[in-house]
């Protein structure tokens, strides 16, 4: 992401944002409410476009190549989306249809990916069944199966438990480890980003800082993420 600028009338919700996620790597992006996070997804997302700057995914600039560049982005979205009536195997195999994947191919990842997010025994159990982090992983799952090279999760864990949270990030952090899949994370849990190999501060559309934790605390002259965020935005950072 280069140079992103987006209003809404005379709101300026993104003013200059540039952001590089490399392959393998877990970027988080962390603002308060009001920072941006979800116009940049939406922008990434090709739902609308930006007023100024590019985006390129692997190369592909989202303007030109939508259809490419999407196809290589895996989305678990802030609001459930599974449909509850249907089975969790059901709703992976319908996903599988919408991106094009051959049955055999599709067959294949969602066994991969049941096993991967334990959810084997639970395949065909109705989604309206399954608790609020269960439902999670199947959409994590979901994301995967078209074998995405770049993840967004927008603020994947509200509203799930501290232990449902924590069961997310974890599997998040495993899968990336020397693997080609990037991940950004949207958050405003200092908590959250931690284990980053990246933050992006992110505050009334602006990139206040890009590295890594340790750097945001060091530069913050702070002992927590949360000192240095609140040094840095004036804003008090949320961990729950
Ligand atoms: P975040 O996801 O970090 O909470 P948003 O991207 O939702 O931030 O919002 C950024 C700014 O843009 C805020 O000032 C918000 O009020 C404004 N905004 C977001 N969406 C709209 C919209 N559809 N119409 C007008 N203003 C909007």
């Amino acid at each position: 992401m280069e140079g992103l600028r987006k209003s809404y009338g005379s709101t300026l919700a993104l003013d200059g944002v540039t952001i590089e996620v490399r392959e393998g790597e877990f970027v988080a992006l962390l603002g308060p409410n009001g920072a941006g996070k979800s116009t940049l997804l939406q922008l990434l997302t090709g739902l609308f476009a930006p007023d100024e700057g590019t985006i390129r995914i692997l190369s592909q600039d989202i303007r030109s190549h939508l259809t490419g560049a999407l196809a290589q982005l895996g989305v678990v979205f802030q609001q459930p989306t599974l449909d509850l009536e249907l089975t969790v195997e059901a709703n992976l195999r319908y996903h599988a249809d919408l991106h094009g994947l051959p049955r055999s191919q599709a067959r294949r990842r969602i066994e991969e990916l049941l096993e991967r997010f334990d959810l084997i025994d639970r395949r065909r159990d109705r989604a309206r069944t399954l608790s609020g982090g269960n439902r999670r992983r199947v959409e994590l799952a979901r994301s995967l199966l078209h074998e995405p090279r770049l993840l967004l999760m927008d603020e994947a864990t509200v509203g799930l438990d501290p232990a449902s949270r924590k069961d997310i990030l974890n599997r998040i952090l495993q899968m990336k480890t020397g693997g080609e899949l990037g991940v950004l994370w949207t958050t405003h849990l200092v908590d959250e980003v931690e284990e980053a190999d990246r933050v992006v501060v992110l505050h009334r559309g602006r990139v206040l800082f890009q590295g890594p934790p340790a750097e945001l605390r060091r530069e913050g002259e702070a002992d927590t993420i949360s000192e240095a965020f609140l040094k840095l935005t004036g804003a008090r950072a949320i961990a729950i």
